[in-house]
Order: C-alpha cells, then sequence, then structure tokens
C-alpha cells in the first residue's frame, strides 16, 4: 500500500453518527443563500425581491469564467436580497433570502433526461448549469476541473472517499445508501474527462463502504482501493500520492500529474444532474460533537440556518462553546447559529469543553516539521511571518501549505500555526509580495 509523508492520528469521534441512516430535515421556512459559495467568482442575482421561485430555479447566474450558478433550494417568494457576513470569511455577501410556500415544487425543468447520446462537453454543461462545486469542503467549480487545458494530458479519475476528517460520516453514509448513484455519477465524470483510468479511494476504517462499492463497480472498469486511515489521506495531493506514487509540484495542480480528483458527494451530485438536471441545492451534513444531544447525518436544502440542524438533533446539550462549519481540523468556527448551511458544509459540530491553552514558547521540538504532509518547516514559517517576513516565508513554500493543522494538532507549545499561515497567506497577497 502506497502512503504519503507526514500526517497524524486524531481519534476518529466518528462513532456517534457512522451508523445512522441519513434522515431529512424539514424543510426550513426561510433560507439564506449566500451568491458567494464556490471559490472563484460569486454569482450574480438574476431575481428580484417579490419574485416567485421553484425550488432549484436558477436565482444568480455565473459570475466570470471560474463560477457557477445558484439555485433556490425551496420554492416560495424572495423576499429580500441584501448584503450579509459570509459564514467562513465574514465579509458582506449579497444573499438572497427565500420564505417558503411549503410546497416545494419543483423547476418544470428537473425531470428525468434522454441520455442516449451524451458527449463530455454536453456533460460539462450539465455539471455547470447545475452548480455542482466540489463537495468535499473546498467548492471549487466542478466543471472548471473537468475542463484541464489541453497542454495538460489527464488520465486518471480519482474519486475521494477517504472522509479522513475526524467526526465526520456524510460521505460514508453516502457511499453506503446512494453506491450505485455515486458509480453512476463516477462513470459520467470519467466520460467528461475521457479517462479509464479510474480509482475509488477509501479509508480502511470503512469497510462497509469499501464492501458496497466493490460489488456496484461490477462490471466495470473501475478500482476501488483501500487507503490507510491516517489524516489528511483525503487532501488531494496526498491521496495522488497513495494512490499513484505521482507528486503534484510546488504550486500545481493534480493535472499537472494527469489527475483530477473529485468527492464522492461531488459524483452523487454529478449523477444527479446528469439524469435529471437536477441542480445542486442540498446536501448531507453531519450535525455532531459533545455540544448536541442526538448527532445524526442529514439530508439538508443549502441556506438553512445552522440552528434549524441543532433542533433537529434535539437541541444544544449544555451550553455550546464552539461551533464550526466542517471538520475539526479544517473547520471554521461560526459565529453565530444563524448563519446558513453552505455547498461546502460537511459537518457542523457542536463543542461545549474546548480547551483553550495559552500559547508558549516554541521549544524546537520538531515535531511539526515531522508530520507536515507538504514537507514545510512550520516553526520557521510561523517565525518568519510574526516577524512580518512574507518574502521570506514565501520562498520557504508557505504558499503550499495545505492548512491541514497537523502542526497545530502536536504542537506541545499550543502556537497558533495554521492561523499564523492563513494571516502571512492573506499578507502576501494584500502586500503582493
Ligand atoms: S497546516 Fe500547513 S504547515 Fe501545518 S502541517 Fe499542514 S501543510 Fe504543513
Ligand atoms: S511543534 Fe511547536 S514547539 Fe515544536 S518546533 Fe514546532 S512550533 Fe515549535
Amino acid at each position: 500500500m502506497l502512503k504519503f509523508r507526514g500526517g497524524v492520528h486524531p481519534p476518529e469521534g466518528k462513532e456517534a453518527t457512522e451508523h445512522k441512516p441519513i434522515e431529512t430535515l424539514p424543510l426550513p421556512s426561510r433560507v439564506l443563500v449566500p451568491l458567494s459559495q464556490h471559490l472563484g467568482a460569486p454569482s450574480q442575482p438574476v431575481v428580484k425581491k417579490g419574485d416567485k421561485v421553484f425550488t432549484g430555479s436558477v436565482i444568480g447566474e455565473p459570475g466570470g469564467k471560474v463560477s457557477v450558478p445558484t439555485h433556490a433550494p425551496i420554492s416560495g417568494t424572495v423576499v429580500e436580497i441584501t448584503e450579509l457576513p459570509h459564514p467562513l470569511t465574514g465579509r458582506l455577501v449579497t444573499t438572497i433570502i427565500i420564505e417558503s410556500d411549503g410546497n416545494d415544487t419543483l423547476d418544470p425543468s428537473i425531470q428525468e433526461q434522454n441520455l442516449t447520446e451524451l458527449t463530455p462537453q454536453q456533460i460539462i454543461e450539465v455539471v455547470k448549469n447545475a452548480g455542482i462545486v466540489g463537495l468535499g469542503g473546498a467548492a471549487f467549480p466542478t466543471f472548471f476541473k473537468l475542463s484541464p487545458p489541453p497542454d495538460k494530458p489527464v488520465d486518471t479519475l480519482i474519486i475521494n472517499g477517504c472522509e479522513c476528517e475526524p467526526f465526520l460520516t456524510a460521505d460514508h453514509r453516502l457511499m453506503l445508501e446512494k453506491t450505485e448513484e455515486i458509480i453512476e455519477g463516477t462513470g459520467y465524470l470519467a466520460l467528461a474527462l475521457k479517462v479509464s483510468n479510474v480509482i475509488i479511494a477509501v479509508e480502511d476504517n470503512k469497510p462497509d463502504a469499501i464492501q458496497a462499492l466493490k460489488e456496484a463497480v461490477a462490471g466495470r472498469d473501475f478500482r476501488v482501493i483501500q487507503l490507510k486511515t491516517k489524516y489528511p489521506q483525503g487532501a488531494e495531493k496526498q491521496l495522488i500520492k497513495a494512490c499513484l506514487n505521482r507528486e503534484v509540484p510546488s504550486g500545481g495542480l493534480p493535472a499537472d500529474v494527469g489527475c483530477i480528483v473529485q468527492n464522492v458527494g461531488t459524483a452523487f451530485a454529478v449523477r444527479n444532474a446528469v439524469r435529471f438536471h437536477r441542480p445542486l441545492y442540498e446536501r448531507v451534513v453531519t450535525v455532531t460533537g459533545n455540544g448536541v444531544r442526538e448527532p445524526k447525518n442529514l439530508w439538508v436544502r443549502i441556506g438553512t440556518p445552522v440552528k434549524n440542524l441543532i433542533d433537529f438533533c434535539g437541541g444544544y446539550n449544555g451550553e455550546p462553546q464552539k461551533i464550526i462549519n466542517g471538520g475539526p481540523m479544517m473547520g471554521i468556527a461560526l459565529s453565530s447559529d444563524e448563519l446558513p448551511v453552505l455547498k461546502g458544509t460537511s459537518g457542523i459540530l457542536v463543542f461545549n469543553r474546548v480547551p483553550e491553552l495559552p500559547e508558549q514558547d516554541c521549544i524546537r521540538c520538531a515535531r511539526c516539521i515531522q508530520v507536515c504532509p507538504m514537507g514545510l518547516s512550520p516553526t520557521r514559517l510561523n517565525y518568519h511571518i510574526r516577524a512580518k517576513r512574507y518574502a521570506t516565508a514565501k520562498s520557504e513554500h508557505l504558499l503550499d501549505c495545505i492548512e491541514c493543522g497537523c502542526c497545530a494538532y502536536v504542537c506541545p507549545a499550543k502556537i497558533r500555526l495554521v492561523h499564523t499561515f492563513k494571516f502571512g497567506k492573506a499578507e502576501i497577497a494584500r502586500l503582493k509580495v
């Protein structure tokens, strides 16, 4: 079995939800849909206050070359278009608020399609029009990844079922409950990329999902491979190294080594788009942590306030100290439970006991260097950034940091390494270093 360098083994914390089938969250009475939910340009509103919309109707058109449309997650009335803080960045973004009519009437364009003559370009177009982005967390527009430049020939598609973040089980449940659909979506992705080498990669802590996928690929030329459970196994560069023994160069992309990675949830969304013209307006979210009474996996409409999810899970278990969008290693703390679920929200974690340990001085133990999967020296990067030596940090490959949090996880001095690296990257961009 191939592997990547570095990495850590945090407690998995998945036992609370890994065996729980996905439940459907009741329709929210209103949704808040930010038009910036993906990397790239935000979409631009094409509705106005008072407009009636169906579930799946376009409410925002792509705002640039790397951008996707946004769709109404429920049917009802647009009651407001306003600027609200983005749940993850805090920056003001245009947000469309829709009040439900309670009917969940589907847009008439959503219906089963005649699939006899699908070309790669047609699939890419459908995926773009459906507003699909990477559902593993990065939220990069999927159609763009399916169109690598001609000078970067792609020979392999990797479907990422690792879900290496602790606590999250949304992908695990999807692989068990929508196995055939994921395989069908994988077929469309392979067709769009014109590749025949297809790998579905899953960590070995999900043997039931591996078994289900192996049965579902029977008769197809797809390989299901089992990878060692180690964080961040699901990060693109580490996954490619573990599956193919190829190294994405510094500053490069998977296409530089002939590979494209897509998440299992993305494959499922692609299947729905190609088969039914169903846009991306809902996803699976794991709601868990010691601060929630009944952890669950839920089908959730995009734009649903986080509080609805918590209420459906029995409410808070005590006083919540931290609510996180995503996993504990790479997730972002939310400032309020009124903020909405986004296309990239794989989990909502609630913790009511979070030890806030003060930072100490670096003791030069080098543990951070040993675990960094990108081969960086986090202690040196931290030193340079705090001394405002951004050019030096850049020359020591700060921009290759994938913000996985392995260094901060092992640091005995509890130095806020990832925070520092995010700040350093932002300063490099701001100062054009
Ligand atoms: S957060 Fe960055 S520096 Fe720290 S271990 Fe991950 S890649 Fe390395
Ligand atoms: S793990 Fe923490 S204390 Fe040890 S060298 Fe790295 S930054 Fe310093």
